[in-house]
């Protein structure tokens, strides 16, 4: 343990005395409790554990006022960090700076409490900020995924979409507002993120996505793709931008599949890692043979599905949260991870399929280069 180390009591812990025997540990992000056995001693150091003390410094108090050797001290501090109830302080300054300190100070907390240390916390801030996002689809879902992003500190970001807002999207989109209408969509979202953050990048592209586009150039300047564009169809948008994302080894995000009764958890696709949307695809194949859809003699039916703000705000916001996560390095991608799930919003169930990534899968199978 370094001497010169200072400590303090995570901010989103409680510590509670318990008959003067048990030290209560109450983690304020997970509701976890534990529980520590303790003695007079070790009370009165976690009492001089406020931030302020270098290791060394406790070291002395525990020896010249309670003759406690430093072996002692040094068991306690490492169970305490252990088990996540203090955390070095280091010198933030160096990975952010006071007015961001300021302005992220409770995700920062949230971070550091599934990652470990404060340290952590304030590089996974970091890494938001320095990660270049490409969101294809301005719409309900696509927009409140970049607003939500743009919120948690995201400073570098394109939108893809060749649309205009029209009257009936005030009441789907968040971010529209009556001025809006008539003009494009890139340009409205543009200005409400800049309105957020005022140091926000905004790279807009105004076209829509067509069997000829070359997607790829924007694709292989981003670091991380979320796809959202419902036209021609989602599965046509995603297959295209799963496919070049892979081949660049980009890790991205499926947002949409959303529609009145049900939301889409999306699913996040890691290359190489999770399943790509090649092998949702060979999923639903298989589970589907046999099954053929009757004609409906309405052919566009997505602009007569009906849905709430709240809807596609719910959506985004499941969404948002996974792509935060998984950039922050809060996700454990393992075979407990449920990449793909739908809410009925009449009952508020929520299931998930198990899909398994294919080894033999024609864009994510096979070695990784
Ligand atoms: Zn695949």
């Amino acid at each position: 343990m370094d001497n010169q180390t200072v400590y303090k009591v995570k901010d989103s812990v409680d510590l509670f005395l318990s008959d003067e025997r048990y030290i209560m540990a109450y983690y304020l992000n997970t509701r976890q409790r534990k529980s520590f056995k303790t003695n007079k001693e070790m009370i009165l150091l976690i009492e001089q554990i406020d931030g302020s003390h270098t290791v060394q410094e406790l070291k002395e108090y525990m020896a010249d006022n309670h003759d406690i050797d430093s072996q002692s001290v040094d068991f306690v501090l490492l169970l305490m960090e252990k088990n996540r109830l203090i955390t070095p302080i280091k010198v933030k300054e160096n990975i952010l700076s006071e007015d961001e300190c300021n302005r992220y100070s409770r995700q920062i907390n949230y971070f550091s409490e599934f990652l470990g240390s404060e340290e952590e916390g304030f590089y996974a801030q970091k890494k938001l900020m320095n990660t270049n996002i490409l969101i294809f689809g301005c719409g309900a879902i696509g927009g409140d995924v970049a607003t939500e992003l743009v919120m948690a500190g995201v400073k570098n970001i394109t939108l893809f979409d060749y649309d205009t807002v029209e009257y009936s999207d005030l009441a789907r989109h968040m971010y529209y507002r009556n001025n809006y209408v008539g003009k494009s969509k890139v340009s409205a979202l543009k200005e409400e993120l800049q309105k957020i953050d005022c140091s926000v990048k905004v790279h807009t592209i105004d076209e829509g996505m067509k069997p000829n586009s070359d997607v790829e150039q924007y694709i292989r300047k981003a670091d991380f793709v979320v796809n959202t564009l419902d036209e021609p169809y989602i599965g046509y948008t995603s297959s295209k931008i799963s496919r070049c994302c892979i081949r660049y080894n980009i890790p991205h995000y499926i947002a949409g599949g959303f529609d009145a009764h049900l939301a889409s958890t999306g699913e996040l696709i890691i290359p190489h890692v999770t399943p790509c949307v090649e092998c949702y695809a060979g999923y639903f194949k298989e589970k589907l043979k046999g099954w053929k859809p009757k004609e409906h003699p309405v052919q566009e039916r997505y602009t007569e599905m009906g849905g709430l703000a709240s809807m596609s705000l719910f959506s985004a916001s499941f969404a948002a949260t996974e792509i935060i996560k998984y950039i922050a390095g809060l996700v454990n991608i393992s075979e407990e991870y449920k990449v793909r799930g739908e809410l009925l919003f009449s009952d508020l169930s929520l299931t998930y399929l198990n899909v398994m990534k294919n080894d033999n899968c024609p864009v994510c199978g096979g070695d990784v280069l």
